[in-house]
């Protein structure tokens, strides 16, 4: 079976699947419609019932509520600039000036800084974390010889470790990195999460201590919000996507086969009843990279074989709505050490951190569990409850009575981000550069697994897909 229509000129207008209507996959229609034009025959395939993947908006006490991704960088351009050309510019919200605080120990400590994703300058910013002998190890470590050679590609746990020791690692970066990556910094690569430290060191910083310094210097003069967030949760973007991309969107339609094909490749599509092949031109691949791998198998086995290594990290979030009296600890979040012995991994006080939030009928936060080598193995009402007691201590430890909860919703992601070991980079960039012509790949697996990156993985696939399409 064959899609689209002859354009005016007699030739056929082009015939585009994108598999997937997550970000990735939502941002892939939309610029293939810009580049294809109004003729073109894009459609979107997702398995699951609604769009957005892991952006992902419900209603948790009556009022809206990301419980997936809920912020995106606007100190790069890809989101933002997106943004911008939805017309949602104005929808855009910023975090207020309340800090996160560590739970290590029994208490809360303010975050470390300066600090560069938790790695502090020196050993000041985490006098009253660090252990006594890592402080000491700090304090010294600008004078003990570094052996770098340039292009090493260690974890981010292992160099902490080794330059400023565990304790380090533990209540400092683990908490940073761990919430963004649903990883620990022992798996972790440096190149991965801090490509400008290992470049720093590459060039020859002498310490680790020098190359902290070196990027907090070199972006010290970056000014305004780091995040950003939209007023009415990322649904907004998912619902402004849909509608400028202008494609089908095919829902519940689990797309199970790809091969070549008469024009270029065949989809096979599983929705209600008997799979169906359907024929196009050009594929975005805008799936979860172990998927992918199953895709892409029989049109790019080299591909696949690499994609196949990468492993999932299962998470979960609990979203809780309380009265809005209900006092709050004046912290935009709370990150956990590793070694500190709470369930939950991170809390976001969403009322704290987002002041637009404020004055409505309940205060927001959201609690979240897992990450690789740790799944969530709770039950719904078990997660509740570890999240209800770990709250209950961390307000105790503020001062603050523990929160009523007025509702809760757990959502769960299984296999929700990918794992960026060391050298998982260069690997993603060998498997992808040996796709074939017509296949582009997008998604948080390849170059960061943000919103802005999942973007740009977007532009660049459909710049592949459409370079090789019939002219
Ligand atoms: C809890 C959590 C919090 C996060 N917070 C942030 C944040 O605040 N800021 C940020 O920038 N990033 C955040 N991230 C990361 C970010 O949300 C993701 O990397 C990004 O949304 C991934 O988008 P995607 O489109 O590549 O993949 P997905 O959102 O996973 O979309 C893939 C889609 O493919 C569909 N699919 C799968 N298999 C098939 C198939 N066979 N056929 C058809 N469809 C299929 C799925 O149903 C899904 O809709 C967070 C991630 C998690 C898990």
């Amino acid at each position: 079976m064959t899609v689209g229509s002859r354009n005016s000129t007699g030739g056929r207008s082009p015939r585009v699947a994108v598999i997937g209507a997550g970000v990735s996959g939502l941002t892939a229609a939309f610029r293939l419609r810009q580049r294809l034009g109004v003729d073109a025959a894009i459609d979107v395939y997702d398995s699951a019932d609604r769009p957005g993947g892991l952006l992902c908006t419900r209603e948790v006490g009556g009022v809206s509520m990301d419980v997936g991704a809920e912020a995106f960088i606007v100190r790069r351009p890809e989101a933002r600039d997106l943004v911008d050309e939805l017309g949602l510019t104005a929808h855009v919200v910023s975090p207020g000036g309340l800090r996160p605080a560590i739970w290590s120990g029994d208490g809360l400590h303010p975050l470390p800084a300066p600090a560069l994703m938790g790695i502090p300058l020196g050993p000041e910013p985490m006098a009253d974390l660090a252990s006594p002998a890592d402080l000491d190890r700090m304090a010294a470590e600008a004078d003990v010889p570094l052996a770098w050679a340039p292009g090493a590609d260690p974890s981010v746990g292992d160099l902490v470790g080794d330059r400023f020791g565990r304790s380090v690692v533990a209540r400092g970066v683990d908490p940073m990195l761990g919430g963004v990556y649903s990883t620990l910094a022992d798996h972790l690569g440096l190149r991965e999460a801090i490509p400008a430290l290992a470049r720093a060191l590459d060039d020859g910083a002498p310490s680790l201590t020098a190359a902290v310094r070196h990027v907090l210097d070199a972006g010290a003069s970056a000014t305004g919000p780091v995040f950003g967030a939209l007023r009415g949760g990322y649904r907004e973007l998912v619902d402004a996507l849909v509608a400028a991309g202008g494609a089908r969107l095919h829902l519940g339609a689990a797309v199970t086969g790809l091969a070549h094909g008469p024009d270029g490749f065949t989809l096979l599509i599983e929705a209600s009843g008997q799979p169906r092949p359907i024929d196009y031109d050009g594929v975005v691949v805008a799936v979860p990279v172990w998927t992918a791998a199953e895709l892409l198998g029989d049109v790019a086995p080299e591909t696949a074989a690499v994609l196949a290594d990468v492993q999932p990290a299962g998470s979960a979030v609990v979203a809780f709505a309380v009265p809005e009296s209900t006092p709050l600890p004046e912290h935009s979040g709370v990150l956990v050490a590793t070694d500190a012995d709470l369930a939950i991994k991170a809390v976001t006080l969403s009322t704290q951190k987002w002041p637009h939030l404020r004055g409505g009928p309940v205060r927001t936060l959201r609690a979240s569990f897992g990450r690789l080598g740790d799944p969530v193995i709770r039950t719904d009402e078990q997660l509740v409850a570890a999240a209800v007691s770990d709250l209950a201590i961390v307000f105790s430890a503020a001062g603050l009575p523990a929160p009523e909860v007025a509702d809760a919703v757990v959502q769960r992601w299984p296999a929700g981000l990918p794992h960026y070991p060391p050298g998982h980079l260069a690997r993603m960039r060998t498997a992808l550069a040996m796709l074939p012509d017509g296949i582009g790949v997008a998604g948080s697996g390849y170059n960061g697994v943000g919103v802005p990156a999942c973007i740009g993985t977007a532009d660049a696939a459909v710049g592949k897909v459409t370079a090789a399409l019939p002219t």
